[in-house]
């Protein structure tokens, strides 16, 4: 008995021994795939920048997650934490546990990279890339090779992804503002347009400006064919903005999008009211969307539009010469066009011009100071090309409703000298008013719209995330220390509180200071 009694204790202990043996065994090996699903670390041994300790948001509306960076030339090597004891780094840069996220993509961008090549003005508030070429005004020139090239020469603070813009191709093609072309001057646009596309992202539409206005349908649609089969987009600032026509402005806009991407630029509804309103508009272009367009948009954080103040002129008193014509043979027309456009654009302490030797001053206030109707200042004093301005046009709940909807992107439509805060604030706002203040966004959401939703809209191609292989345009902040100080009143303040911002694997702006060797360059398309 006594012995059959210690064999069954025995052979219980070794089965359960075999059974936790087995059970030890499987775990391994799980741990092992689960290894194998998650990226095998890299034998990497030296990097030239480690973030390490960062909060990272990835772009692509992802939680938050603490993890390292490791960066080598212009490129993300590795996420996660590289294990091998004898890695050289040459920088390393402690993030302290504050968010690193991709740089912003700013979808709607100006300003001359030959005379303002650091952009601090957007690298401040942690934009990485410009969309420049917008409202279709270019570089006003036929060799966009060399110019491209010169433009690399210089030290670059952000990068930039260049479009051409359709009044400066009618402009190259010697037709300027003639509205019906002939058969051989839509070739000859054609053949620029087709030229230069190879180093854009696309065509630019300023269907509310000089020489622009002109085209008709068959021009556009012929041109987005173009576009089309070179896989690039239309950005369009539409025909008209305001309330009762911008329905009709987004349907033409659909009309081109048969043969491209299409996207519009800076939407906003002048002197359109409240959220239904806003879902209304956003209704149509999700329609339009339903029915298989590729339709996008963008918007910018403010209530008030920048522009010239030819945008208050009738169509044919835009240009010099027709301005000229049109003060001598309809003035009356032209004085009573002039008072009507700025009244229903809630009159004229509701414009803020943006021009010396007028800066600061309300129209209302200018034309005051020359004891003059202000329809006969901007005739006299002025004229269409005279100042730009700030309007004061749009309504906060309708414009808010826009910037929820996950179809909106972001962008500035702001200049490192334009007289308007979003050039300067635009970004920061986003996350200090937006995310922090009201909880309009998530952080995640805002940074999405910021990044990965601006590449995919571009199709920019190893940007506006964070992953390995991805092109380190890469910034550390704390969204509570995030401020967007310029104000209409004083716009050229730097936006604050991006510690560090990275654009192609160089520290370009750190501490609130450029560093010497900036970093950005012109992107080409794939
Ligand atoms: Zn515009």
């Amino acid at each position: 008995m006594t012995f059959k009694y210690y064999l069954l204790i025995f052979t219980l202990i070794l089965i359960c021994f075999t059974s936790c043996k087995n059970n030890k065994v499987k775990t391994e090996k799980e741990t092992q795939s689960e290894k194998q699903e998650t990226v095998v670390e890299p034998k990497i041994d030296s990097v030239d920048i480690a973030i390490i300790n960062g909060n990272i948001l990835d772009g692509t509306g992802k939680k938050s997650y603490l993890s390292n960076i490791y960066i080598n030339d212009d490129s993300i090597v590795y996420i996660g934490n590289l294990t091998n004891l004898n890695l050289k780094i040459g920088k390393t840069i402690d993030a302290n546990g504050n968010y690193v996220s991709p740089g912003f993509i700013d979808l709607h961008a100006h300003g001359n990279p030959l005379s303002t090549p650091d952009f601090e003005n957007f690298l401040a508030m942690g934009v990485t890339t410009i969309v420049l070429g917008q409202d279709g005004s270019s570089a006003n020139v036929k060799d966009l090779k060399s110019y491209i090239d010169k433009v690399n020469e210089q030290n670059l603070g952000v990068n930039i992804v260049e479009f051409i813009g359709h009044g400066t191709l009618r402009n190259l093609a010697g037709i300027g503002v003639k509205s019906k072309i002939s058969e051989v001057e839509l070739d000859n646009l054609k053949d620029i347009l087709k030229d230069q596309l190879k180093y854009t992202f696309g065509l630019s539409t300023g269907l509310e400006y000089a020489p622009g206005l002109y085209a008709d349908e068959s021009e556009l649609l012929a041109l987005a064919k173009i576009v089309g089969k070179q896989n690039k987009m239309i950005m369009s600032h539409m025909r008209n903005e305001d309330d009762d026509a911008i329905i009709e402005s987004i349907k033409e806009l659909s009309r081109q999008g048969t043969n491209t991407r299409v996207h519009i630029a800076h939407l906003k509804s002048v002197y359109g009211k409240e959220k239904h309103r806003a879902n209304e508009i956003l209704d149509t272009i999700k329609k339009i969307k339903n029915s298989g367009i590729n339709f996008t948009a963008d918007m910018y954080p403010y209530m008030a539009s920048y522009t010239g103040i030819s945008i208050v002129f009738p169509d044919w008193s835009k240009t010099p010469q027709q301005f000229e014509k049109a003060k001598k043979t309809r003035r009356k027309e032209l004085e009573d066009f002039i008072r009507n456009k700025v009244n229903l654009r809630n009159g004229p302490e509701a414009t803020l011009l943006g021009s010396t030797p007028y800066t600061g001053m309300t129209l209302a206030e200018a034309a005051g100071s020359k004891n003059k109707p202000f329809e006969k200042f901007l005739i006299e004093d002025l004229g269409p090309q005279g100042s730009s301005a700030a309007y004061f046009v749009m309504n906060k709940e309708l414009q808010e409703t826009f910037l929820k909807d996950p179809i909106i992107g972001i962008c500035s439509d702001g200049s490192k000298t334009g007289h308007h805060p979003r050039g300067h604030g635009t970004f920061a706002k986003i996350i200090e008013t937006y995310v922090v203040k009201d909880s309009i966004l998530s952080l995640e959401e805002a940074i999405r719209k910021m990044t990965s939703y601006a590449a995919e809209i571009l199709q920019l191609q190893q940007r506006g995330s964070l992953a390995i292989g991805n092109k380190a345009d890469i910034i550390i902040f704390d969204a509570n220390n995030i401020k967007a100080p310029a104000d209409y009143v004083n716009p050229y303040q730097l936006a604050t509180g991006f510690e560090k911002v990275l654009v192609n694997g160089k520290l370009v702006r750190d501490n609130e200071q450029l560093t010497e060797q900036l970093g950005g360059k012109v992107l080409l398309p794939e």
